[in-house]
C-alpha cells in the first residue's frame, strides 16, 4: 500500500518552522514518516524531499539523486533517508547550478551552494553515517537541509534575473 501526501507550498507555514530533531529514529511513527516520503517522492520527478515538505516539521530528508527529465544530467544513486543530518563545509568554494523545488512549481533560479561537504547523520536503523558529498548531490543535500532550517532555495538567490519560469528555463 501507498501513502501519497500532497506537497506543502511556499507560503505555507510548514515550510517556515525550524524542525524538530527526531528522538526515535527506529519508532514506527517515524517510519511511517519516511514510507510516506519515499512514496510521494516517487510520484514526482524530484531528487530529494524533505519532511517539511508533507507538513511534518521533523528532521528527515531524502535524498534521491537520478536522471529525470527535470534534471537529465543528475547521477544515480541509492535513494538515501537522512535522519538529523548535520554538515560541515570542506572548502569555501561554492558555485551556481538550478535548482527547483517540489513545494515552488513553475520556477527555477541559480543558488549558490558548496561544492564539497562532510555530512553526518542516522540511518533508519538508528546508525549514525558520515560520508563526503560533493557537486550535485552536495547541492541536493544543501536543498534539503534548507528546508529543515525554514528556508527555501530562494532565499538563497543573489540576484533576482537568476530566477527564471520554468518554461524559458526549458528554452536554454
Ligand atoms: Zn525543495
Amino acid at each position: 500500500m501507498t501513502n501519497i501526501s500532497e506537497i506543502a507550498q511556499l507560503g505555507a507555514k510548514v515550510l517556515r518552522l525550524q524542525a524538530q530533531a527526531v528522538t526515535d529514529s527506529r519508532s514506527a511513527e517515524i517510519q511511517r514518516i519516511i514510507e510516506t516520503m519515499q512514496d510521494t517522492l516517487s510520484t514526482t520527478q524530484g531528487v530529494g524531499i524533505a519532511a517539511p515538505q508533507i507538513s511534518i516539521s521533523k528532521r528527515i530528508i531524502i535524498i534521491a539523486s537520478r536522471p529525470t527529465p527535470r534534471y537529465p544530467s543528475a547521477p544515480l544513486m541509492e535513494p538515501t533517508v537522512m535522519i538529523n543530518p548535520a554538515f560541515q563545509t570542506l572548502s569555501d568554494t561554492r558555485e551556481k547550478d538550478w535548482e527547483g523545488c517540489l513545494s515552488i512549481p513553475g520556477i527555477r533560479a541559480l543558488v549558490p551552494r558548496y561544492i564539497e561537504i562532510l555530512i553526518n547523520y542516522t540511518n533508519q536503523q538508528g546508525i549514525l553515517v558520515e560520508a563526503r558529498l560533493e557537486g550535485f548531490v552536495a547541492r541536493i543535500f544543501q536543498h534539503e537541509f534548507d528546508h529543515l532550517e525554514g528556508k527555501v532555495y530562494l532565499d538563497r538567490v543573489e540576484d533576482n534575473r537568476d530566477i527564471f519560469a520554468e518554461s524559458e528555463y526549458l528554452k536554454m
